[in-house]
């Protein structure tokens, strides 16, 4: 086959004028995207390769967010961090974890069951490159939806067919107990049921561990109770790296990093969530050790430096390559 000249000119968008002479087509003018790039990240921790995956926001209302601070000074908190006074937007970030040709999750996003404004950690899983049934293990951290959800699509539909799935034995003991879901509030027991959509059908191959255990090669679990009852913090080392992955230790850094003292209405023991927040916020800032927060923005990672009474979360710059 010939390639004539006027396929060549057809096929690149060169096109005859009127005139004769060829020049380039009428550019229409570019429109708005609105879209960003797909939300991952990456970052080593020694040998291990982490993704930062995002899954979009919900946004929550400032009023009655937090129990025991007036809204006027929650405004001022969001002020100071150029936030909007009106509302929050809570990102979620999950981790994924690579080494020796191992697929590790690190909770797994809301997946259809989100907000509307949710649900991207599919297609920014996809573009960074992975594909659901490569992953060897999902590592849950507690047992909130916005962090189980992705486990099980709506229509039943498990999303990592071959995954080992490990879960905290006392967030599994508090949640799956039918005489404590049968006493819950209302408010409550959407939660229970929740729990039990994603893991009743695999309670059986659910494995559960405990805190203080190396639980996959590198990543050691921490007790991390106040959220939920067997709410879970991590440590993950590789040679010298180390990053402090929080989990829901704190929501937004801008309001609870800074005001550690601050219980937002998702911590079940306030008490408790108060004194591990307080606990791992100087152990981060102890040992200058970078942190990922599963609410923090996007890429989530960042360190610690104490502040005042508080702390500061101090953002990690964009590394264009790992
Ligand atoms: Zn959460």
């Amino acid at each position: 086959m010939t390639i004539t000249r006027r396929a060549v000119l057809a096929s690149t968008a060169l096109a005859a004028t009127p005139m004769g002479g060829p020049v380039l087509a009428q550019q229409s003018p570019a429109p708005q995207q609105s879209r960003q790039a797909p939300g991952f990240y990456r970052y080593k921790v020694g040998d291990i390769e982490v993704t930062a995956i995002q899954d979009g926001f919900a946004r929550r209302p400032l009023e009655g967010f937090i129990r025991n601070a007036e809204l006027a000074q929650v405004q001022q908190a969001m002020q100071d961090a150029f936030l909007s006074t009106e509302a929050l937007s809570i990102t979620f970030t999950t981790l994924v974890l690579q080494q020796n040709g191992r697929l590790t999750l690190i909770d797994t996003g809301n997946g259809d069951s989100g907000a509307p404004t949710s649900g991207l950690w599919m297609s920014n899983f996809r573009a960074a490159g992975f594909d659901p049934a490569q992953v060897d293990t999902v590592v849950i951290s507690h047992f909130h939806g916005d962090h189980i959800n992705g486990l099980r699509l709506k229509d039943g539909t498990a999303v990592f067919p071959k995954a080992e799935v490990l879960v905290p034995t006392a967030e599994w003991d508090f949640w799956m107990d039918d005489a404590r879901m049968n006493q819950a509030p209302d408010a409550m027991k959407g939660g229970f049921q929740g729990v039990r959509r994603v893991f009743g059908p695999i309670a059986k191959d659910v494995k559960r561990y405990e805190a203080g255990k190396e639980i996959v090669p590198g990543l050691t679990s921490i007790a991390a109770p106040g959220h939920t009852p067997g709410h879970t913090s991590f440590m993950l080392s590789s040679g010298a790296g180390k990053l402090i992955v929080m989990s829901d230790v704190t929501n937004h850094p801008a309001l609870f990093v800074r005001n550690p003292d601050w219980s937002a209405i998702f911590d079940m023991d306030a008490d408790v969530a108060r004194a591990t927040r307080r606990r791992m916020l100087d152990m981060a800032a102890a040992e200058k050790a970078q942190v990922a927060f599963y609410h923090a923005p996007f890429p989530a990672t960042g360190h610690i430096a104490k502040d005042g009474s508080g702390f500061r979360f101090v953002p990690v710059q964009w590394n264009s390559g790992v």
